[in-house]
């Protein structure tokens, strides 16, 4: 039987690479597997359930005894418990509480078992910090978007506004750059790439254009 394609797309917040990730597995025809949004679900229930996302025993037996579903399609949707979270998570609260949450081994273990599971079934289009280096370090697609941070933070910046709920640029710009430190520096799996990633600086780039040259890059691989 032929190996799942698998195709990692990994980076700081703000790069892009949720956008990014699903237009690739559309062109790819493959399931975008947003596993940041899975983190976030850790990070909701432990801020709703009053955990210090700092307890790393507390969340251990949290992340052991939650559900998370994670439902691939358009959008993705993902179900703590049953209940469907997809949009409380997208809160800067919760970005907060995901990053945290993430530094805990226990938390991580949980999640990148259910994000192997999934990759396995169908193969897919894994957008997250560690892809590439923890969850599938065999496959040889690999790439990492980056931005220089008052990049991303516009762009996070006029997100929020669109979205109606708008946020002061500094303010983004300062959790953009605690979020980057706390993922970096964290000891289970920090936000790193080695020389078997593709690194690819979106800052003068087009949506698109990104697209184009990761689908391209698969395809060339791809027999
Ligand atoms: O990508 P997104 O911003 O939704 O991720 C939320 C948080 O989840 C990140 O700041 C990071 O701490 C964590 N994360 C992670 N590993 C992943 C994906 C996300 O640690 N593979």
């Amino acid at each position: 039987m032929k190996a799942p394609l698998i195709v990692a797309i990994d980076g700081p917040s703000g790069v892009g690479k949720t956008t990014t990730s699903k237009l690739v597995a559309h062109a790819l025809n493959l399931p975008h597997i947003d596993t940041g949004a899975m983190y976030r679900a850790i990070g909701l229930a432990a801020t709703r359930a009053g955990i210090d996302v700092r307890d790393a025993d507390a969340l251990e037996t949290l992340a052991s005894n939650t559900h998370i579903e994670f439902v691939p399609g358009e959008p993705p949707r993902v179900m703590l418990d049953g209940e469907d979270i997809t949009a409380l998570i997208r809160t800067p609260e919760i970005s907060m509480a995901a990053s945290h949450v993430s530094a805990v081994p226990a938390v991580r273990r949980v999640l990148v078992r259910l994000q192997k599971e999934l990759g396995r079934r169908n193969g897919g289009v894994l957008e997250g910090r560690d892809i590439g280096t923890k969850v599938f370090p065999q496959t040889p697609h690999k790439f990492f978007l980056t931005a220089d941070p008052r990049v991303r933070a516009q762009r996070r910046h006029a997100e929020l506004a669109a979205k109606g709920t708008p946020v002061p640029f500094e303010t983004v710009l300062a959790e953009a750059l605690q979020r980057d430190e706390q993922d970096s520096t964290r000891a289970d799996s920090p936000l790193s790439y080695d020389e078997t990633y593709t690194v690819i600086d979106t800052a003068g780039l087009s949506i698109d254009e990104v697209v184009k040259a990761i689908v391209r890059a698969v395809r060339t691989r791809v027999p």
